[in-house]
């Protein structure tokens, strides 16, 4: 049994969060002040881990810190209300929206950045199962970097196995999706850190993986185009090599 935590990270973030109170950034006064984001930022950038929308920070999230995180988030976007000239203490449908759009970031939608990976059991291929696999459609839910837009679609997965290949239960898929797209995204992006996963948890010899969506602030704003979808693939290992066996799946994924 195992996980997708890697031990080297792990080892390498409990020195850093042990020498954290001798970091000047622990010391300084931004870190020590109230705002929990500040004390998260400082953790980070002592220990050098990039914090991109797409990145999961939950090693530098102490026990607790969500929820405070969220009120601050709810005071910022308040803030942001105020901003876009909003009455926020007399307008009833809008008293409440800080908070509520917080929650939705924090716990919801951007969730994928602050929570540790799904626990992803993984047994032997004791059948020696070395066929195509495919998994999918995958509903996806997620949202751009760039306008925090809405993206909307499904992701297939093709897993070619070798003998000392794990595997892992149907379910366990949609749960790894889910993590990686609850975070401000970009579709191309997605699905490498979808396949990074996989590849490290299942070790296959061939691993696909296609992604349609629909984006949001292509219909909302922009362009205003209701027809476009984006799709992009991903093929690695023996779906590389093999043109029949990428035919294969992409063959499936039209009768799907
Ligand atoms: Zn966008």
């Amino acid at each position: 049994m195992n996980t997708l935590t890697k031990p080297l990270t792990l080892s390498l973030t409990t020195e850093a969060l042990t020498t954290e109170a001798l970091t000047p950034e622990a010391l300084a006064p931004a870190a020590a002040g109230s705002a929990v984001s500040a004390r998260i930022r400082a953790r980070l950038e002592a220990a050098g881990e990039r914090y991109f929308a797409n990145d999961n920070i939950s090693e530098f999230v102490h026990d607790g810190e969500l929820d405070a995180l969220q009120e601050e988030v709810a005071g910022e976007l308040r803030k942001v209300l105020n901003a876009l000239v909003i009455d926020v203490e007399h307008d009833h449908n809008s008293q409440d929206t800080a908070r509520r759009v917080a929650k939705m970031f924090v716990q919801e939608v951007f969730r994928g950045r602050y929570v540790a990976p799904p626990p992803l059991t993984e047994f032997p291929n004791v059948s020696q199962l070395n066929e195509l696999m495919t998994v999918g459609p995958i509903k996806v839910r997620s949202a751009c970097s760039h306008h925090l837009c809405p993206i909307i679609g499904k992701v297939w997965v093709g897993v070619l196995p070798n003998g000392e290949s794990n595997l892992i239960g149907l379910s366990k898929y949609a749960r790894l999706v889910e993590w990686v797209m609850s975070r401000p995204q970009i579709q191309e992006e997605a699905v490498a850190q979808l396949a990074d996963s996989l590849e490290e948890s299942m070790n296959p010899n061939g691993l696909a993986i296609v992604m349609e969506a629909d984006h949001f602030c292509m219909h909302w704003r922009g362009v205003k185009d209701d027809g476009s979808k984006m799709t992009n693939s991903i093929m690695r290992g023996a779906f590389l090599e093999d043109s029949s066996l990428r035919r294969e799946f992409l063959s499936l994924l039209k009768s799907a």
